[in-house]
């Protein structure tokens, strides 16, 4: 999809579940259940959906998956299903993981940063793009890295540390400007560097939300994921955005919604938040 002068493709790497109660935190499932159906174990399903960005000549990957480093357990507990994989998807674009320029990590959960690193045969972990630079929130990664009881089986190292030893982080430190018109704006509440990408070009404006709104079902501002570390802050940055979006027309992009990856926001006649789907995407 052409967004001004970039370029902008979901990469999907498969899907997973969730339970659906941590899904929708304090609001009641008789109320989610309707849009969202669970399986036998009260999971509901949620797509992998990273994004692919072309501009000023390079190739711009945001979040990378699960990836491949989960052993049977993991992945029967999560329904992993990895069809297509995102090394796949990316191939499908004509490009090899040695393509990939930069790498920008919305936060480092094993759902979006599972795929920066691989397993290599002899066991050793090597940077799944290995001519990127991969950007991350300094406070993300010391949260990471520093992880508590609550969040540790979140944040697994294999996916983060081995890059620290090759150099290959560069950390920011608040909202940043990466390529005219490609920045990383934090919208902290799911965890507390958490940030979103935004893209803009020739008037145009497109906006990935990462967890700060994972599904279309999460649109409505209560409705927010138990796993959130700081859910009122949740609040407060979803109304800034869904503001923003609705007033200058951004394009929604959202990486967990298994039927829906982009639309923009209209408020109905009692002020709620709807979306508006764009199907000509892909
Ligand atoms: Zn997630």
């Amino acid at each position: 999809m052409k967004l001004g002068a970039f370029e902008i493709h979901p990469v999907s790497d498969g899907r997973f579940a969730l339970d659906g109660g941590a899904m929708f935190g304090v609001v009641p499932k008789v109320l989610w259940e309707r849009c969202c159906p669970v399986d036998e174990s009260n999971r509901i399903p949620l797509s992998l959906t990273a994004l692919l960005i072309q501009a000023h000549g390079k190739r711009i990957l945001v979040d990378t998956g699960m990836g491949a480093k989960e052993d049977g357990k993991f992945r029967s507990m999560f329904a992993v299903e990895r069809a297509p994989t995102l090394v796949e998807s990316l191939k499908r674009l004509g490009l090899y993981p040695e393509d990939i320029d930069i790498v920008i990590n919305t936060h480092l959960h094993f759902d979006h940063a599972g795929g920066n690193t691989v397993k290599a045969e002899d066991g050793s972990l090597r940077p799944a793009f290995p001519k990127a630079q991969y950007f991350v929130q300094r406070g993300e990664f010391e949260d990471a890295a520093c992880a508590n009881e609550r969040t540790k089986a979140s944040y697994r190292r294999d996916n983060f540390t081995p890059l620290t030893h090759l150099n290959q982080w560069e950390f920011l430190y608040g909202d940043t400007e990466l390529l005219p018109g490609v920045k990383a704006i934090v919208t902290a509440g799911h965890t507390r560097w958490h940030q979103s990408i935004k893209i803009e070009s020739e008037g145009q404006a497109a906006f990935f939300l990462g967890d700060l709104i994972p599904t279309v079902s999460h649109l409505p501002l209560p409705y927010i994921m138990g796993y959130d570390l700081f859910p009122i802050q949740t609040l407060e940055t979803k109304r800034w955005v869904l503001d923003r979006a609705l007033e200058e027309q951004w394009l929604l992009l959202f990486e967990h919604d298994p039927l829906i990856q982009a639309g923009y926001v209209r408020r109905d006649e009692e002020g709620k938040y709807l979306l508006r789907e764009v199907t000509a995407w892909q």
